[in-house]
């Protein structure tokens, strides 16, 4: 635990793993008391060991953020059990790539209800609580592949309207001491990209050796890359910081 001086209460969602996880832990070493959530609230019990073993706080929560009783049930939860949630980050995710033309109806609505529908219900749930408490920072996972990828019209779709989504949010919470912003990572070592390697029919050491070789840095991200950055827009400090999408991608992106 770095500080506790501003201890607040955060959910991150899909957080049993990868970014999420990454994130969970960083916002409890930051101080604050933390929601896990994911579909299965065992899945959770890793990260939040992790958060307990260092001497923070926090709980295991299941629940598809695309089910608006669920998330109902979890927010009120977290806040009977950890206090009012003012910090939220929207990181669950899923990908169902495909070409458009043999892309499925299912594979376009479970992309766009996890990752819009999710941040959507998630976030009018939480806001409740932050406008009670006239303060609250959300940021919501985007991508790369907002600004188009091969094999990804839903996700990318999906992840360019998390940034409009962002900004309108941005503008209607702002009075009330909320910021909302959108981290757009590039490619981070993951289950996801492992996936994505893996229906490429590639090595992951190769794939990511080959994405490397892209990446002005010279290397792929990490989850605690993201994290870092997180951290920064979830901090009071970052309070005239908002609406803004921000690439953790190891160069610039157009
Ligand atoms: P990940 O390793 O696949 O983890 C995603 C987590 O979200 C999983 O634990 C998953 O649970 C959970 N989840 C899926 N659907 C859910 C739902 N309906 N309700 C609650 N939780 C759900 O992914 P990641 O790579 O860490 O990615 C995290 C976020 O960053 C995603 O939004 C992703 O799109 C975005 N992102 C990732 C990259 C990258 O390179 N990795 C790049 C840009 C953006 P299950 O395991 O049970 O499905």
């Amino acid at each position: 635990m770095t500080n506790t001086s501003n201890s607040r209460v955060a959910i991150v969602t899909g957080a049993a793993r990868g970014i999420g996880a990454a994130t969970a832990t960083r916002l409890a070493a930051d101080g604050h008391a933390v929601a896990v959530l994911d579909l299965d609230e065992n899945a959770c019990g890793d990260t939040v060991e992790q958060i307990t073993g260092a001497g923070g706080r926090a709980i295991a929560v299941g629940a598809d953020v695309s089910d608006s009783t669920q998330v109902t049930a979890a927010v009120d939860r977290v806040a009977a059990q950890l206090g009012p949630p003012v910090l939220l980050v929207n990181n669950a995710g899923v990908i169902r790539d495909n070409l458009l033309f043999k892309m499925t109806e299912d594979d376009w609505d479970t992309v766009m209800g996890v990752h819009l529908r999710g941040a959507f219900l998630m976030s009018r749930a939480a806001q409740v609580h932050m406008t009670e408490a006239r303060y609250g920072r959300i940021v919501n996972l985007s991508s790369s592949s907002a600004l188009g990828n091969r094999g990804q019209a839903n996700y990318s779709a999906a992840k360019a309207g998390l940034q409009g989504f962002t900004k309108t949010l941005a503008i209607e919470l702002g009075p009330f001491g909320v910021t909302v912003n959108a981290v757009a990572p590039g490619f981070i070592v993951t289950e996801m990209t492992a996936a994505t390697a893996a229906r490429m029919k590639l090595d992951f050491e190769t794939f990511q050796k080959g994405a490397a070789e892209q990446i002005p840095v010279r290397r792929v991200g990490r989850p605690e890359d993201v994290a870092h950055t997180i951290s920064f827009l979830m901090s009071e400090g970052a309070g005239f910081v908002s609406g803004q999408v921000v690439y953790v991608a190891g160069g610039p992106l157009s």
